[in-house]
């Protein structure tokens, strides 16, 4: 695919990492954005886990440290999101039907940051980077911690390798083209 046109656009994201522990906040910072939207699963917690993946709470930690304001958004049921953020001791938003963008807009609300300083972190082009893109938010993709998927997810990932081709990135390198 070659990048051209609207509708490639929306479902490119800005940035993309090999998993959210690479993406260095302080790069987030310095471009400006001061809120994030997180997605859960496969990003913070492997499918079916219920524990939060290695780092995922020091990353987050260090990111509200930072200055950052933080709010979790899943398209999963309440009690496994509400246990994962108060974990994190964020607030969360389930049940979110992403790509649609009630649940961003709810975000948005309780993040209190500007669209074009909110992004969206999370490991689907077809809900996290899509969502985020239909509102104006920045998106950085990362890769899903497991190959394990819901069902829906696994028909969205077979749709997602139709129009985006994944360059898996390495661990540790710059998050967004031309960067250093
Ligand atoms: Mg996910």
């Amino acid at each position: 695919m070659d990048g051209t046109g609207d509708s490639v656009d929306m479902l490119r994201p800005d940035g993309h990492a090999a998993s959210l522990i690479d993406v260095a906040s302080d790069r987030l910072w310095d471009r400006g954005w001061r809120g994030i939207v997180l997605d859960l699963d496969n990003t913070c917690c492997a499918y079916h886990q219920p524990e939060l993946a290695d780092g995922v709470a020091a990353w987050v930690a260090t990111a509200r440290d930072r200055g950052f304001r933080i709010v979790m958004v899943s398209n999963n049921f309440s009690e496994r999101v509400a246990a994962a953020g108060a974990q994190l001791g964020v607030a969360t938003v389930p049940n979110a039907l992403k790509p649609l963008p009630f649940g961003f807009l709810r975000a948005l609300r309780l993040l209190g940051t500007p669209r074009r300083a909110t992004v969206v972190i999370g490991d689907q082009v077809f809900t996290d980077v899509l969502g985020g893109k239909l509102l104006g938010l920045r998106t950085v993709l990362t890769e899903p911690l497991v190959a394990h998927d819901f069902p829906l997810t696994r028909v969205l990932r077979f749709l997602e390798r139709l129009v985006y081709k994944r360059t898996p990135p390495v661990p540790g390198l710059p998050i967004f083209r031309g960067e250093d």
